[in-house]
């Protein structure tokens, strides 16, 4: 079985609780207004790597305490992420989900495979990109009608703790120059950041 990627890192901490893997898909049909990531939504683009592959990537890379999949949307490739999910809960980490649609959409559909990937998923972040209600106060999310759905008793500690958590930005730089960003904050901080009159000054 086999996912149509767009990016993957071994470990992170701007994606989801603690240190994690982190795999954004490729292809998206939500195409919200505003989308951060519109290279994402092209579902003929990205790379095509196993499950299997990447199961053994996160499991021999990095010590980490889960996965988060996100996008892209990860419900357009649900099955393959459930599968790839199940392995992960079966080594005993834990399994991050964004998704574009809302949890209530995806548990009246008829389409197993997206039951599949809730049940491996033990928290669920869900809606749209809404750009009217952008809003960074809340980690990995960047608007306020984003909902945290604590799905397993994995991470119930953080429903009272998630406020007083910071958002953050990880910013890497490769030997040959690229500058890599992941992580969430509002486009006047990246807008500063990567403004070279400011850097210079
Ligand atoms: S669901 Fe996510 S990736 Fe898709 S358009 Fe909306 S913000 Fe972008």
């Amino acid at each position: 079985m086999f996912l149509n990627i767009h990016r993957f890192l071994s470990v992170t901490k701007a994606e989801g609780p603690g240190k994690r893997a982190c795999l954004w898909v490729q292809g998206c049909p939500i195409r919200c207004i505003g989308c951060a990531v519109p290279e994402t939504w092209d579902e003929n683009g990205g790379q095509k790597v196993s499950v299997e592959e990447l199961a053994e990537r996160i499991l021999n890379g990095p010590d980490v305490e889960g996965v988060t999949f996100l996008g892209g949307e990860p419900f357009a490739q649900a099955k393959p992420l459930a599968a790839l999910g199940r392995l992960m809960k079966n080594a005993g980490l834990s399994v991050v989900t964004f998704t574009g649609y809302v949890l209530e959409e995806i548990q009246k559909s008829t389409t197993k495979e997206w039951h599949e990937l809730v049940s491996v998923s033990d928290l669920l972040i869900d809606g749209p990109y809404r750009r009217e209600l952008a809003d960074f106060s809340r980690p990995w999310v960047g608007s306020f009608n984003k909902r945290f759905h604590f799905l397993t008793p994995r991470y119930q500690a953080l429903k009272t703790e998630i406020m007083a958590m910071p958002n953050r930005l990880e910013i890497r730089f490769t030997p040959n120059g690229l500058v890599l960003v992941n992580g969430m904050a509002s486009s006047t901080i990246l807008d500063e950041l990567f403004d070279y009159s400011l850097v210079r000054e």
